[in-house]
């Protein structure tokens, strides 16, 4: 028997194609990709379509939902922490954040990750499989469904690199934009990279003007080197090669993301090497005090030195900014609580 399709995983071109070959009539695609885009779990939700069509539908087709596997909220600061159960039983994570203008979720792009950066709690997972474009569309309407609070933000910076899945993160972008569907505007997107080269410039001509954040890290191949491998690859200046084009083409300014190591890559040397490197270009560093990653033993720079490292910064005539700690009584930075998960399940099951 032929296998059934996600119908999170459609555009609305795509259901309508699907539904002219059943001989449906077109509106009813706009109808279905409004409904499952609502959140609804079961066909009979659907009460504007007919039981007749609906047992049609549920002969081809599923409706994808993601199921909440735990569910952890900061006494801190409310941000709140969600590890979702896919279809076939693997494990992803959300992170829900409130900021004064709203809310913005975190997600996931794969289970797992083959990047290998050293610092990040994804590494010790391994890579299992890339998320599709539905399944990472409902790790934000499980989200606004399950709190009752519309998203306004989404950051692709949970687990897995999102170019490393560069198809199916692209329909998911044009699946969350749709007018039809939960309509986030492409501006209140960042799509986060440890740099693919080639992706940052396919992307560039992509026209979604989403905010393409880039995780730099390092001043200098040799340190970048040591902390993502993924460097050996692509090198520093290969990257700012890259930006420099997708800054061009698509006017947007990039966001620098700099983990703060203490020891690492925090020194006054480094900041006036980075400055150096990337000074003039439409771009803005975001300075982040790394988080503890169990068995990496990274320890965050001090608020001093991070302070003094901006400064240098913006003698360059370069915009940083310092990235506030949330959730940090939750395990809510970068794959820390499905490791924590895995890790129990593992030694229960020893
Ligand atoms: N693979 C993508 C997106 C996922 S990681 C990327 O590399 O950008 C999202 C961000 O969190 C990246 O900037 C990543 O480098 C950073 N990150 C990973 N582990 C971290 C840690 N322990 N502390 C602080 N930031 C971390």
């Amino acid at each position: 028997m032929e296998e059934k399709t996600n119908l999170m995983d459609l555009t609305l071109e795509e259901l309508q194609e699907r539904f002219a070959s059943m001989g449906a009539e077109k509106f009813r695609a706009k109808q279905i990709f409004q409904w499952v885009h609502k959140g609804i779990k079961d066909f009979e939700q659907m009460t504007n379509i007919s039981k007749e069509f609906r047992n049609k539908l549920e002969k081809s087709f599923y409706i994808g939902r993601l199921e909440i596997g735990n569910k952890l909220v900061s006494k801190i600061d409310g941000t709140t922490k969600y590890i979702f159960q896919l279809k076939d039983g693997n494990l992803v994570e959300s992170v829900l954040m409130q900021y004064l203008h709203g809310y913005t979720a975190c997600i996931s792009s794969q289970v797992g990750c083959r990047m290998g950066c050293r610092f990040c709690a994804s590494t010790g997972i391994g890579f299992v499989r890339n998320l599709s474009s539905g399944e990472m569309l409902d790790q934000i309407i499980s989200i606004q469904n399950d709190t009752g609070n519309r998203i306004g933000n989404v950051v692709i910076m949970g687990i897995g690199e999102p170019f490393d899945n560069y198809d199916n993160v692209v329909k998911f972008l044009r699946l969350v934009n749709h007018p039809v569907g939960i309509n986030i505007g492409y501006r209140h997107i960042s799509v986060s990279t440890c740099g693919l080269v080639p992706d940052i410039i396919r992307f560039s001509k992509e026209n979604m003007p989403v905010t393409l954040s880039i995780s730099l890290h390092a001043p200098n191949d040799e340190i970048r080197q040591q902390i993502m491998p993924v460097n050996k690859k692509y090198s520093i200046d290969k990257i700012i090669e890259a930006c420099k084009i997708y800054t061009e083409v698509t006017r947007r300014r990039i966001t620098f993301e700099y983990a703060m190591i203490s020891g690492v890559n925090d020194s006054a040397e480094n900041a006036s090497e980075l400055g150096h490197r990337i000074k003039g270009m439409l771009s803005h560093v975001n300075l982040i005090p790394i988080n503890d990653v169990e068995g990496a033993d990274f320890k965050k720079s001090s608020r001093q030195t991070i302070e003094k490292f901006k400064s240098i910064l913006e003698r360059y005539g370069i915009e940083a900014t310092v990235r506030r700690e949330l959730g940090s009584d939750i395990n809510a930075a970068c794959g820390q609580l499905r490791r924590s998960i895995i890790n129990k399940a593992e030694e229960s099951s020893s």
